[in-house]
């Protein structure tokens, strides 16, 4: 079945009693049984039956079966932010005096919950630049929990070979995880690019119109050990569950999200198209134009769509203060995948509490602006970008 068809129509646990076409919102906490025997099925998880919403709500299981559909995993769990399934997934994966090894360059709160929060609980982030394959080699052993990367770095942009990296992990076993929430996981087959884990940040593409925080942990069953950890214990000790009204709102994006995201990455490449035209932008950022360096393994592993955030870099960081301040359409915001597009300047915002040094290691520039695309015309966001350079 096509995704599109598959992201409406999916089968709910129970039938309501009513018919209800929008799945129903479960807004409780606790759940009455017929008697001790099915508490007993239910509380040991045999039944699959919720006991209590902290770890399994109607709601958010029909959008954990959505995109479990969608994407083929064996197991989808839905969480309050994209950072709490980041966090719940190394607590799962990581112990005292283990390690991890991840990107140098890294969304801002992963790499300080690597950096400083779990390196508090004796965690080892072993950073290194995953184009250099015998870096990686070197960094993986027997000590490692996982290797973690993002599928498009942001604001970076750099893509690392899946396949190469899933090879090394896999000679070790060793997970290879993906945070993807740069692109909608409908549009490219995790799995067959050697990821066990991908970890969403559900605020962003599914969502929409921005209308509530989630995250997600898509689990291919590869290392069902970090799977029971998940669910049988983080889930009851850490509570950061999706609660029903997130998980329905994130649901009614979920149905819309390729038809959005098929306009969205379209206006994306038109813009970064048009930004090339401009004498005031000195370069563009984006996998989808074909002079960019991952250009052909980008469209390799994720298909012919490169995304709805384009990054472009002007003269000086006063340049890029102007450029935000002169905006009249596009909104002054951080957030990526609105329906509405969206502008900021990462070096001064998202990027604040990092020291020059680190940025620069980060490859954080203060020249970029980051550029989420939305649905509106192209003419009209380009008219926009025109006045604001005062092109
Ligand atoms: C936004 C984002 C996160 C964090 O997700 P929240 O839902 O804001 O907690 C993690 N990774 C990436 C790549 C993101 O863009």
């Amino acid at each position: 079945m096509d995704c599109q068809t598959k992201a409406l129509h999916t089968t709910p646990m129970h039938v309501d009693p009513y018919g209800s076409l929008s799945v129903p919102v479960y807004h409780t906490a606790a759940y009455q049984f017929p008697d001790a025997a099915s508490m007993i099925e239910a509380f040991s998880g045999r039944s699959g039956e919720p006991d209590y919403s902290r770890t399994m709500n109607p709601t958010v299981t029909f959008l954990e079966d959505k995109v479990r559909s969608l994407t083929g995993a064996q197991s989808v769990t839905a969480f309050n932010s994209g950072m709490v399934a980041i966090s719940n997934f190394f607590l799962a994966a990581l112990s005292a005096g283990r390690n991890v090894v991840i990107s140098r360059h890294m969304f801002g709160n992963t790499y300080s919950l690597l950096t400083n929060t779990l390196k508090r609980f004796g965690i080892e982030a072993r950073i290194v630049d995953l184009l250099d394959i015998n870096q990686v080699v070197e960094a993986v052993d027997e000590n490692t929990g996982c290797l973690f990367l993002e599928i498009i770095t942001n604001p970076q942009l750099e893509v690392a070979d899946l396949n190469a990296l899933s090879v090394i992990c896999h000679r070790k076993h060793v997970p290879l995880v993906a945070d993807t929430t740069i692109l909608p996981f409908t549009e490219f087959d995790a799995r067959t690019l050697g990821v066990d884990f991908q970890l969403v940040s559900s605020t962003k593409y599914l969502s929409g119109g921005a209308t509530s925080l989630g995250g997600l942990i898509i689990d291919y069953g590869h290392f069902p050990e970090i799977d029971q950890r998940i669910k049988t214990e983080l889930l009851f000790n850490l509570g950061a569950y999706m609660t029903p009204h997130a998980a329905y709102m994130q649901t009614i994006g979920l149905e819309t999200l390729h038809a959005r995201y098929t306009l969205q990455s379209a206006n994306a490449l038109a813009i970064a198209r048009k930004l090339q035209t401009l004498p005031q932008v000195c370069k563009v950022g984006y996998v989808g134009l074909p002079d960019n360096p991952f250009h052909e393994l980008a469209r390799r592993q994720f298909g012919p769509s490169a995304g709805a955030m384009v990054t472009f870099d002007l003269a000086s960081q006063e340049a890029c203060f102007r450029f935000i301040d002169r905006l009249k359409l596009i909104y002054r915001a951080t957030n990526l995948f609105d329906n509405k597009s969206l502008a900021i300047h990462p070096y001064s915002t998202i990027f604040v509490n990092y020291t020059a040094q680190q940025k620069a290691e980060m490859d954080v520039l203060p020249t970029t602006i980051r550029l989420s695309v939305g649905l509106e015309s192209v003419d009209d966001l380009f008219a926009d970008i025109c006045q604001a350079l005062e092109a």
